[in-house]
Formats: structure tokens, C-alpha cells, sequence
């Protein structure tokens, strides 16, 4: 039997013309969300009414990783005859089990015969009757609460909290650098509650590309898929910077190496459609996230450099992880390439000298033959579907050696990432 819900998002976030955009975007990740449970979403009233199969805990579990929800019930919807509104408000009433009651009526049909007040006054009095519950209207064990819409009245008690932002999609895409820590998951999950999608992008140190594909940074891209719906990550090798800038200035390295991820998601991001490249730093967490190294990662960046968790402190941070549920996994075992740069860094790196070493060690070239030897990975949650091939596969060098030509050069043509997303699962 499938379960009728009724799906409210919050108005008050939406202004002018974002509004039917918003709307449009929210009802398709609301039935992307609920696939395979045979979904019909239907808007109504400035709500949606949502029919899935699967069972209360399958669809509830999903409406509350879907953005854009500011919360959601589960409801019987019956016709405007007040007899059939009274008998499901009776029937909802003696399943609570509850011994106190209040009724909350709303009209979003201003032209029912019955005002809330007397749709109150004598549902109440028929609850009391046939249950012998009592009214309580500051702390009642059971609110039952009645909509009336111009098709149907809704009876319904227990309110569910969404995850509330705005519908995954509605901002842009972005190529968020991962590392598989605690702190870039939950970076990624703020990006996407507010409308983001994020490419991933993950630097490797391990020979091959397999050993990221069953470690926990899959892992971690699965469970915000979860959220965000399919998931791109890229793959791309720390061996080639390694060797090319082996003997360097050890207290240089991580700004250098960060550098280079910056140029890096600048190079990769035309070809996904990013507008924008994001971060896990929290500012001063670590000597490589002073705001002087902060200011020397986005020197010359020809895209915003976006940090959703630069004012969080690293408890708050844990918090959110266990919330989007990353943080168990995040601590699992795996072998990082920052864990071999240096823990010593220098917390004041002067834009100019990293300028100076990305053209001593050829670091543009540098990007390229890293991103030669990237993988391309695609997750689907909709059938647990995981595909990967090299990156040079689907992706054609660009003719330009400066990032901010070959953004120019891909504004504008239909990305991988589009390609990608409209291939049908395997
Ligand atoms: P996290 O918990 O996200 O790893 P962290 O506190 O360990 O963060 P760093 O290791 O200094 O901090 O990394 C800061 C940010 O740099 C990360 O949040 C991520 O955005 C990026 N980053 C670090 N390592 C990698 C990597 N191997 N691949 C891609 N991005 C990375
Ligand atoms: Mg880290």
C-alpha cells in the first residue's frame, strides 16, 4: 500500500523569481530521491502531496536527506465532507494511543463552510466523546492536526523536520577539493544545502586509483550521494607532483601542494561546469589555514574559493559529521598524501613566492600530466551503481596552458558532467 505525505518547504527563504525554479528543482529531487519506491509528486497549494511505496521509515528516511524540506508528514487524505474529516481525525486520535489532545485545523480554502475555529470546536468535542481524552492546548501528548485544501482535507499528527536549505542544483556546480577527513564531508554538505553540487576532487598517494575506490573517500562520496544524488569524484595522482618537487623547501610544501590543488580544480572545473572551487579549511585549524595562507591558496584564482566551514570550530565540525553521518568513517584508516608533507609549515606564505616556485617547477605542466593519469569515477545511489575509467578517456586536453584561457575556452559547452549524468545507469 503506498503512503500518502504531505511535504512543506519553507516560503519565507524564497524571493521573486527564484521561487518557481526552486519549487521545479525541489519536486525532481524529491521523486529522485524517492526512486525505485514508485513515487508521484504532486504540487498543491504551495505544498507537495507525495504518494511512495516502501514502508513509513524507507520514505521518511529519504525526505530528510532532501533539501529544500522544511519538514514532512505522513497523512490521510479524505474528501471535505466534515463525516469523513471527524472519522479520520477519530481514527489518527485513538492510534496516538495518547491521554491529551489539542486539534489544529488550517484552511488554505478560505471558502470551507466550517472557519479552524469551529472545525476545532467540534472535532474536539467529538475526540472527547468517543475517546474520553482530554483537551490539553499548551501540552497535549497528541496534536491532531486537519488541512483543508480546495481537492481534500489532510489528517495528520506527528510532524517530521526536514533538512531544510534550498533544493541540491539550484546554485551551481563547484569542484570541492576532498580529502576524506572529517572536515571536507561536511564542507561538501553545507555546499549542497545551499543549492551546490559538488564535483569531488581527491589527490591519491597510493599507486593505484583502486585503493581510493575502496577506501573510505568512496565511501564518504556515497553517503552525501545519499543527500546530493549522483556523485562525480575525481581521481588524480600525487605521484608526478611528488617527484617533481622532491628536495624542495620543506616548510614551502603544503602552501605549494595546495597551490597546485587549486590549479589543479581550476583546470578540471570547464570541463564539469564548475563556476567555483571549495574547501574544508577552518581558519587557523591548521598552520596551512592562517588567513596569510589562505590568502596565498587563492592568489591569482580565476574562480571564487568557497570555505562553508571557515568560521566553525573543529567540535562544531564533529558535530555536523556525525549528523550527515561521515564521521565514523572519516577516521577509518587510510593512507593521505598530506600525511607525508611536512608538520611543520610556515603559517605566513607570501603569495609572491609561490608564484615564483609554480613557474620554477613548471607547475602548470604539471597539472596537466596529473590530470592525464586522473580517474573518473560516477556514483549512483539509485542501484548502488559505481563506474570508473580514466579521466583522458572522456576528457580532451585543452589546447590553452593557462587556466584562466581554458576556463574561457570551456564557458559555455556542454559539460562532462551533463554528459555523465544523462547516461543512463548500467
Ligand atoms: P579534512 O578533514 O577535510 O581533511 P583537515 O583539517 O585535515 O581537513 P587539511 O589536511 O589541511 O585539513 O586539508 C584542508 C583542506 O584541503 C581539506 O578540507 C580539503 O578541502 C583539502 N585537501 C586536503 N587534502 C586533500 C586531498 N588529498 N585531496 C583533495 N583535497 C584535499
Ligand atoms: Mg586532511
Amino acid at each position: 500500500m503506498p503512503l500518502t505525505y504531505v511535504v512543506h518547504y519553507s516560503e519565507v527563504a524564497l524571493k521573486g523569481k527564484n521561487r518557481p525554479e526552486f519549487v521545479r528543482a525541489l519536486r525532481r529531487n524529491i521523486a529522485r530521491s524517492l526512486s525505485g519506491l514508485a513515487p508521484v509528486v504532486e504540487l498543491r497549494e504551495g505544498r507537495f502531496l507525495v504518494t511512495a511505496e516502501g514502508g513509513a521509515e524507507a520514505v521518511g528516511g529519504r525526505l530528510s536527506r532532501t533539501f529544500g524540506v522544511a519538514w514532512f508528514s505522513e497523512v490521510v487524505p479524505v474528501g471535505l465532507d466534515f463525516g469523513e474529516i471527524r472519522a479520520a481525525v477519530l481514527d489518527a486520535a485513538r492510534r496516538s494511543q495518547g491521554k491529551s489532545f489539542k486539534v489544529e485545523p488550517r484552511r488554505s480554502d478560505k471558502g470551507y463552510p466550517l472557519t479552524s475555529r469551529e472545525l476545532a470546536l467540534r472535532l474536539g468535542a467529538a475526540v472527547q466523546e468517543e475517546t474520553g481524552m482530554k483537551v490539553d492546548l499548551t501540552h497535549p501528548d497528541v496534536v491532531l492536526r486537519v488541512d483543508v485544501t480546495r481537492f481534500n482535507a489532510l489528517v495528520y499528527s506527528n510532524k517530521t523536520a526536514g533538512p531544510g536549505g534550498l533544493p541540491v542544483g539550484t546554485a551551481g556546480r563547484v569542484m570541492h577539493l576532498f580529502s576524506g577527513g572529517i572536515d571536507s564531508p561536511v564542507a561538501a554538505w553545507l555546499l549542497m544545502k545551499r543549492g551546490c553540487v559538488p564535483v569531488y576532487l581527491h589527490f591519491y598517494l597510493a599507486p593505484t586509483a583502486r585503493y581510493a575506490l575502496e577506501s573510505k573517500v568512496m565511501k564518504e562520496v556515497k553517503v552525501l550521494s545519499s543527500y546530493g544524488g549522483k556523485s562525480t569524484l575525481v581521481l588524480v595522482p600525487f605521484a608526478e607532483y611528488q617527484l617533481a618537487t622532491a628536495g624542495g623547501s620543506a616548510d614551502l610544501e603544503p602552501s605549494l601542494f595546495r597551490r597546485f590543488m587549486r590549479m589543479t580544480a581550476e583546470a578540471l572545473a570547464p570541463a564539469f561546469g564548475a563556476i567555483a572551487i571549495s574547501t574544508g579549511d577552518s581558519l587557523s585549524q591548521a598552520a596551512s589555514q592562517t588567513l596569510w595562507n589562505v590568502g596565498s591558496f587563492d592568489h591569482g584564482s580565476s574562480l571564487p574559493i568557497l570555505r562553508p566551514l571557515l568560521a566553525y570550530d573543529k567540535e562544531e565540525i564533529i558535530g555536523m559529521a556525525r549528523r550527515v553521518s561521515t564521521y565514523d568513517l572519516s577516521l577509518e584508516e587510510y593512507k593521505d598524501c598530506c600525511a607525508i608533507i611536512t608538520r611543520h609549515p610556515r603559517t605566513r606564505v607570501k603569495s609572491d613566492l609561490v608564484d615564483e616556485y609554480v613557474t620554477k617547477l613548471g607547475l602548470h605542466d604539471l597539472v596537466w600530466k596529473a590530470i592525464d593519469g586522473a580517474t573518473l569515477a560516477s556514483y549512483n545511489p539509485v542501484g548502488d551503481v559505481l563506474r570508473s575509467s580514466p579521466l583522458a578517456d572522456s576528457m580532451p586536453r585543452p589546447q590553452a596552458a593557462d587556466p584562466r584561457q581554458i576556463y574561457e575556452q570551456g564557458a559555455g559547452t556542454r559539460s562532462l558532467y551533463d554528459r555523465q549524468r544523462d547516461s543512463p545507469p548500467a
